[in-house]
């Protein structure tokens, strides 16, 4: 993934359609965004599929009754791939703190969590963000990372879809299983607040690095990779010497017009947004979508 500015659709387009459904991605294709961010996980029976939460989320799943789950779970990884199929995922529960936070969110009854083969072929343009859950604290919630990992590459590969991925994580162990086993394979760094270097970011120590969190993504990835921070946690600073070590910088979940049109006169390589539509606007507004200023 090289070239001008990206728009980047989370999960999708969360704020136009159901998260990580391929109604929502085809739906987001439709109104022109070409870039996506989903996430993956993997069934008990290998098959990996494309959802945020390693349980599933009640505020988002109602059973095969269409009674709304009680509260979270069952994981993902304790599910086979039929009986995952079994829940809906098109609606968001109403009253739920999502519902308010998408009030654009058009429901689509009967979308289900779907195959990461089924999206890549759904949209055999689109370049995407796979992001792999899995998480160093709660090795009982997911698969390891390099089952997962690989469930993923074999995905990518029967879709043709290497030219057009870049493969990111929290959990730093998945990109350094990428790196050595695909070496083609384009990278991204997730960093938040919240979660410390020590046990995500699989011993690049901070300390090493001047307490510089892109000085340890450089560290940690190949030339021409990625850092996709919390966009609150992104200083101009920081956006500088991210750039003046080769980094691409992504910053997520950029939702507001203000926020969007600071990043993009800073110069970032892409925005993660719920609401393409409106980055889109923004952009188009700013007249500098494709030559952000540097520096
Ligand atoms: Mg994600």
């Amino acid at each position: 993934m090289a070239g001008g500015f990206r728009i980047i659709g989370h999960r999708g387009a969360r704020g136009l359609f159901p998260e990580n459904t391929l109604e929502g991605f085809q739906g987001a294709w439709a109104l022109g965004v070409r870039a996506f961010e989903l996430d993956v996980g993997l069934t008990r029976d290998g098959v990996a599929v494309v959802a945020h939460d390693p349980v599933l989320n009640p505020d988002l799943t109602r059973d095969a009754a269409g009674a709304w789950l009680p509260g979270p779970g069952p994981a993902i990884h304790a599910l086979t791939a039929a009986e995952l199929a079994g829940f809906d995922v098109g609606r968001l529960r109403p009253g739920s703190r999502a519902a308010g936070l998408f009030p654009r969110q058009r429901p689509h009854d009967g979308a289900r969590v779907p195959d990461l083969a089924a999206v890549l072929a759904a949209l055999p343009a689109a370049e995407w963000i796979i992001e792999i859950k899995t998480d160093p604290t709660r090795p009982d919630l997911t698969a390891p990372p390099d089952l997962l990992a690989d469930a993923v590459l074999t995905q990518i590969d029967r879709a043709d879809a290497a030219a057009r991925v870049v493969v990111e994580s929290f959990d730093w162990r998945i990109q350094a299983y990428v790196r050595r086993v695909r070496p083609d394979i384009g990278l991204a760094y997730l960093t938040r607040p919240d979660a410390p270097a020590d046990p995500w970011w699989a011993g690049i120590d901070p300390a090493d690095h001047g307490g510089s969190v892109p000085a340890c993504v450089a560290a940690a990835g190949p030339a021409g990779c990625a850092w996709a921070p919390a966009f609150a946690q992104l200083t101009r600073a920081a956006l500088r010497e991210a750039h003046a070590l080769g980094l691409a910088v992504l910053p997520w979940t950029v939702n507001a017009p203000a926020d969007m049109r600071r990043l993009i006169g800073w110069g970032v390589d892409g925005i993660i947004t719920d609401d393409p539509d409106i980055l889109a606007a923004v952009t188009a507004a700013a007249g500098n979508s494709t030559t952000p200023t540097r520096g």
